[in-house]
């Protein structure tokens, strides 16, 4: 699996799990990845940061490849991200707002403050909490 930045129409930027690039072409052109922020599916690839490409001629490590993306992310959140543990929701809205410096920020927040970002229209994503959450109708786990 491959980790791709994504970004809706209306400029929300989120990530999405595909098996590669055609896999997620295909299913960009079908309109069946959309927007968790808003819920369109007018979505187009950004360039990443980080990615990780198949052994050529060989079967795809699955394991490592996920490892190695987890890694990848962790030391890129590391650097890049203000860590504001429980408080993340807040300090969000805080951003959002411009009460607070404009920056990165990673942390940990609850369903109900999820709710509250994405009805004031502030662009997050989650990593880590949920890896197991395929795009709708992706059904292709053929080996
Ligand atoms: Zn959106």
């Amino acid at each position: 699996m491959v980790v791709y930045d994504l970004q809706c129409a209306q400029g929300h930027a989120f990530e999405g799990w595909f098996e590669g690039l055609e896999d997620l072409e295909g299913q960009l052109l079908a309109r069946l990845v959309t927007c968790p922020v808003c819920g369109l599916s007018k979505v187009k690839r950004v360039p990443s940061g980080f990615g990780i490409a198949k052994k050529r001629g060989g079967e795809p490590d699955h394991e490592m490849a996920a490892r190695l993306v987890g890694q990848a992310l962790q030391r890129y959140l590391r650097e890049n991200f203000d860590d504001v543990g429980a408080g993340f929701a807040s300090e969000a809205l805080k951003i959002h707002y411009g009460v607070s410096e404009a920056r990165n920020i990673r942390g940990v927040s609850t369903p109900q403050e999820e709710e509250v970002l994405k009805s004031e229209g502030v662009s997050f994503f989650k990593v880590g909490a949920s890896p197991s959450s395929p795009p709708p109708e992706s059904d292709s786990e053929d080996d």
